[in-house]
Formats: C-alpha cells, structure tokens, sequence
C-alpha cells in the first residue's frame, strides 16, 4: 500500500485497511474506497487531518 500523502512504500499495516507511513509519520486507511489520513499524538490519539481534496471528488 502506498502513502497517499507522499506516495512512498515505506509503510506497514497496522489494522484493518489501516496502515502507517514511516516517511510521514501518520496513519492513513482506506476502507470504502475513502481515503482518510490521521496524525498520531504522544498518547496514541489520533487526529483526523485529510485534506479536503482528497475525497471531494466523492459523492
Ligand atoms: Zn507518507
């Protein structure tokens, strides 16, 4: 799976249709065909910060 922020492979699967990039240090996933990327805190919590664009082009 590619990272949809900077397009490397430098990532690895840590859920169901989650992954992580080790380049950009966030977490994406990509079920139902949406792509959402989220930044990981300190404490584990993740906060969702996928562009706009990335899914704007869906119905
Ligand atoms: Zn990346």
């Amino acid at each position: 799976m590619k990272c949809p922020v900077c397009n490397g492979i430098q990532t690895g699967k840590v859920g169901v249709d989650q992954f992580y990039c080790w380049n950009c240090f966030v977490e994406f996933s990509t079920s139902n065909d949406l792509v959402e990327i989220f930044e990981v805190l300190e404490d584990g919590s993740l906060i969702n910060m996928t562009p706009l664009e990335f899914n704007a082009a869906r119905g």
